[in-house]
Parts: C-alpha cells; structure tokens; sequence
C-alpha cells in the first residue's frame, strides 16, 4: 500500500510481541488499521475505570428496543425445529419474495426475488464480500471520502486499489463525478455510494443519483448504493432507493439493512439487491464463505416488514428528530457550527477552535466525559471535522450538551 494510500486517521498498526514471533498473520493484515470504533469503546472504558460517568456518542448503534412485535415472531420462530439446521445461503424465497414486495411498496421498484435479491449477514458483510467478488488487482474502485471505513479497507485487503472522492460541504458532500478523469472510469470496477450518508448526513437528489448511473453505464462500473439510513429522515424528507433511475438494474446494487431502522444491530440481518450478476457473484461468494442468515432471524425480518414498519419508522424518526434539535441548539450556544441534517443520525461539524479531529475527540472525552468521534477516522477530508450519534437519551443527551458548553467555556477565548 503507498503512503498516500495509509489510513488517514494514521492509527498505530497493530504491533505483535517478540515472543510470539513464530505465529505471523498474513502480510495482508499490515494494511489493516485497529477498528476505530474498538479503539474509542477501549479509551471509553479506560475512563470508565476512573470511575468516571461516561456518555458515548460514538457508535452508530441505536440505543432503542426492537420492537416487540419483531421479537415475538423471532420467539415463534425459535421453537420451529426446521429453523435450527442450515439456512438457505441465499435467503429463504419467503425473505426474498419479502424483500421484493417491500421494494414494490416502499420504493415502487420491481425486483426478481430469485435472481436480483440475496440475503445478508448485516450490510457490513455484504460490503466487504461484493468487493472481494468484483475487484481485485489492477482494477479501482472508487470510494468517497469521509466514508465508512470498509469501503476502503476491504478494497486494499482485495488487491485493489482505492480511488478517492472527496465529499467536500461546499458540494453537499456529494462527490464531484465530472472531476474524475476519463482513465480513472475506464479502470473503475466500483462506484461506493452511500446516502443519506454516514458521517456527514447529507442526502442526494435524485438527479446526482441519475447522473451517477449514467456515468456508470457508459464506463462499465457497477454503482454500488449503501442505503443503511433509507428509513432515518426528518422534515417530510424521504430517501430514495438508486434503483428508481430508470436503467439501473443494469448497473446498480443497493444495500438494504434492518440494523437502523428496526434497531437491529445486532441481529445481524440486510439484503443487497439489484444487478443480477453482481448479485450472483456475490452469492457464489458467500456460499463458499459463510452459510447464510439463521433462518429464525430472516423470519423475524420478514415480519418486520410485514407488520407496520412505516410506524415504526415515525415513532423512532420523532425521537431521533427532538434529540437532533436538543443538540444543534446546545452546541450552537457553544459556538459550534453544527448543520441539522435532514436525515441520520449524525451530526457532522468543524472543530472548535481550529483543534485537529485527534485533538477535540480527546478534549471532550477527558473534559466533558463524551464520546465523540473524530472525523479524521472515516478518510483524510474527515480531518478537522466530529461526528456525534445522537444514541443517547435526552436526558444523557442534555448533560453532554452542559458538559461540552462548560469544557468550551473553560478554554482560553481563541
Ligand atoms: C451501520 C452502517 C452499516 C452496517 O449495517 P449492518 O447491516 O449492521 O452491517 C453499513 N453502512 C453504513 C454506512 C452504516 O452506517
């Protein structure tokens, strides 16, 4: 990997000790930095140990319940035996004919349930073992930048070579498709594509989704959407789906997960859908990879959907949205800048006081207690930039807020 291509959040490489130098993993793994999230849950703990009362606003991992009409039918579906052996490795026909008729509804798309849709072990998965069907040595793949770290990290773990495209605010972090040149597209494999997206919380219009399957049809590129937060919009704002541009079966996966929307991250449940024959690849892949989604679970995500999910939807989005306006006010009496997104549930903000990301991710976690991560961690135009998950309580989130004011307060007047 080229220095320009290091982790731009520059995390220390993982070091082995001496004595066990006889057990070496793979070279491979040298281009693999700590897991930022494992890196802030171990300083979190750290001050936990100090006895101090810390507020994490690092993950992306909603603190809600599942609701319970998801649990009772995962309960019913414990006790069928049939579900205890191997699942489907694609997904059962009922989880893709359900994930299929939700496209229809929520979308208006129409998917084939047996050729254009595979079940998924999380997004996460997905995302990682569609790189590793797509691209390899001397192919690029292009990946925005701030992102979602496995974009980038399983491309280089696959041999190929990332492509960065800077989400700047000027652009509404969208990334600049006409500034790319003509010889990146014609070695492009992949296009990675993320929105409402995860840091900064922009959307796209649909018109820069058009334009993105346009360009991916004249280069041969598949356009890959990571939908994650579809379901997670304010304001009478509702996500689109990529495969609503007329043409973009031809050239378009999207990935849908019920990790946000269902608050079940832990579940480990999403589809990708679209292109058949990214989808096939992917699926060849997964069956000599990993043995598909325990069954129990695509019945309880199959009564997701078939319950009343655009309530719930509602329900979570109202107290996403009192906590997002609890915030933005409260740091913007600490003289933050802090956009309101109109969708996720992040807030994506300059640091104060010209503190580079490292800097003020630390400065709040050891004067005001908080988790909150910096943007240096998702790519080098991260730098300078936070990230807060609004994944806490009102209440929790009202102390960080006082806690934050009184540490800005506290420092010298810039
Ligand atoms: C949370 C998140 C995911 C992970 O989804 P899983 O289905 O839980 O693996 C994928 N992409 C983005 C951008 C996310 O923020």
């Amino acid at each position: 990997m080229g220095r320009q291509d290091a982790p731009a959040n520059a995390h220390e490489k993982i070091t082995y000790s001496e004595e066990v130098e006889i057990i070496v993993p793979a070279a491979r793994m040298a281009d693999l930095p700590p897991y930022l999230f494992l890196e802030l849950d171990r300083l979190a703990d750290s001050r936990r140990q100090l006895g101090r009362d810390v507020i994490n606003l690092g993950v992306g991992d909603p603190d809600l319940p599942t609701p319970d009409y998801i649990i009772r039918a995962m309960t019913e579906a414990l006790h069928r035996q049939i579900n205890h052996r191997y699942p489907n490795y694609l997904g059962s026909s009922d989880f893709r004919r359900a994930v299929a008729a939700w496209y229809q509804k929520r979308f208006d798309v129409t998917l084939d349930s047996v050729d254009e849709v595979v079940g998924l072990i999380g997004s996460k998965e997905g995302i990682a073992h569609l790189i590793w069907a797509m691209a390899g040595p001397g192919d690029l793949v292009l990946v925005p930048d701030p992102a979602y770290p496995v974009y980038r990290t399983q491309t280089v773990l696959a041999g190929a070579m990332p492509y960065r495209m800077p989400l700047l605010p000027g652009l509404g972090f969208l990334p600049d498709l006409g500034a790319i040149p003509e010889s990146v597209w014609r070695k492009a494999k992949m296009l990675w594509l993320n929105y409402p997206n995860n840091p900064t919380g922009a959307t796209a219009p649909s018109s820069f989704l058009a334009e993105a399957v346009e360009r991916c049809r004249t280069y041969d590129v598949l356009l890959c959407h990571d939908n994650a937060y579809a379901e997670m919009s304010f304001d009478g704002y509702r996500a689109p789906s990529v495969l609503e541009i007329p043409g973009a079966r031809d050239v378009a996966v999207e990935f849908y997960s019920w990790s946000k929307p269902f608050n079940m991250t832990g579940w480990r449940v999403a589809a990708a859908v679209g292109n058949s024959i990214a989808i096939k690849a992917l699926g060849l892949m997964k069956s000599h990879l990993d043995s598909g989604v325990f069954t129990a679970v695509q019945e309880a995500a199959i009564a997701a959907l078939e319950g009343n999910p655009e309530a719930v939807f509602e329900r979570m989005n109202a107290v996403y949205r009192t906590r997002r306006d609890l915030l933005v006010d409260g740091l913007t009496k600490a003289e933050l800048v802090v956009p309101t997104p109109k969708a996720t549930f992040y807030l994506w903000f300059a640091t104060p006081r010209a503190m580079t990301s490292a800097e003020a991710s630390k400065f709040f976690l050891e004067e005001a207690d908080t988790v909150v991560t910096p943007g240096s961690a998702y790519g080098e135009q991260g730098e300078g930039w936070l990230r807060i998950a609004l994944t806490e309580s009102e209440d929790r989130l009202r102390l960080a807020v006082e806690r934050m004011q009184a540490a800005l307060s506290a420092l010298p007047r810039a």
